[in-house]
């Protein structure tokens, strides 16, 4: 179900676009982001979840951390006013907009292991080799992935502990902003997965933009 969100401002049509790219269904991409700008993600036709790694770029030991973020966000579920926190406790990004609200933290990543384990299925690739190509690209590789922030993804939670991964909610056009702390390099796979149903069994293109002029207040946290 859409959650209410009813006096959501659009920060980012007042700013600059530095870079803009779609990411073609089922492939990877990467990209520095500078302290300050803004990694504006859009779900173009919507149902589609994007697997995110990032890592502090002066020192790429430091990276996201999903014990660290939950436990400030007070949800496994994020969205406007909840960071992306380090290992160390430092806010990596910030998310400053979001249309989808409720993205997965605990789910993690497909990859062709899991393929077989879950759905017995040979040699389908995921979401894990894709963040092995895109690390690649950095001299990073097996080591730097950790379990990563799922947008436009849900993991829900029953009360009595049971989960497993819904059908993706997300609708077209919706987006989340993530606004740099630091330089922060951004790892993205966009989900190749058709055996569950968080693509809609169907993969398809995202955007990805890189924003600046980010000069007004991103509203209150939701977090103290
Ligand atoms: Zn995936």
């Amino acid at each position: 179900m859409r959650r209410n969100f009813p006096d959501f401002p659009v920060l980012s049509f007042d700013m600059k676009i530095l870079y803009e790219k779609i990411i073609p269904a089922c492939s990877n991409w990467s990209k520095v982001i500078l302290d300050g700008q803004v990694l504006k993600i859009t779900d173009i036709h919507g149902s589609q979840a994007v697997d995110f790694l990032c890592f502090a770029d002066e020192d790429r030991q430091e990276r996201y951390n999903a014990p660290n973020t939950l436990k400030a966000a007070g949800t496994i579920a994020l969205t406007k006013g909840h960071h992306l926190y380090s290992d160390l406790a430092r806010p990596l990004f910030t998310i400053i907009e979001d249309t989808f609200i409720g993205h997965d933290t605990i789910g993690g990543c497909c990859s062709t292991h899991s393929n077989k384990m879950l759905y017995d299925v040979d040699g389908v690739t995921g979401c894990r080799e894709n963040f092995l190509n895109a690390l690649a690209e950095h001299g990073m590789g097996r080591r730097d992935i950790v379990p990563n922030v799922n947008f436009f993804m849900e993991f829900p939670v029953s009360e009595d502990d049971g989960g497993a991964i819904s059908t993706g909610r997300s609708i077209a056009g919706d987006f989340v902003s993530l606004k740099a702390n630091l330089n922060v390099l951004a790892v993205i796979s966009n989900c190749p997965q058709i055996n569950n149903p968080c693509n809609a069994f169907n993969p398809t293109a995202i955007k990805v933009e890189v924003l600046a002029g980010y000069g007004c207040s991103p509203g209150p946290s939701n977090q103290a």
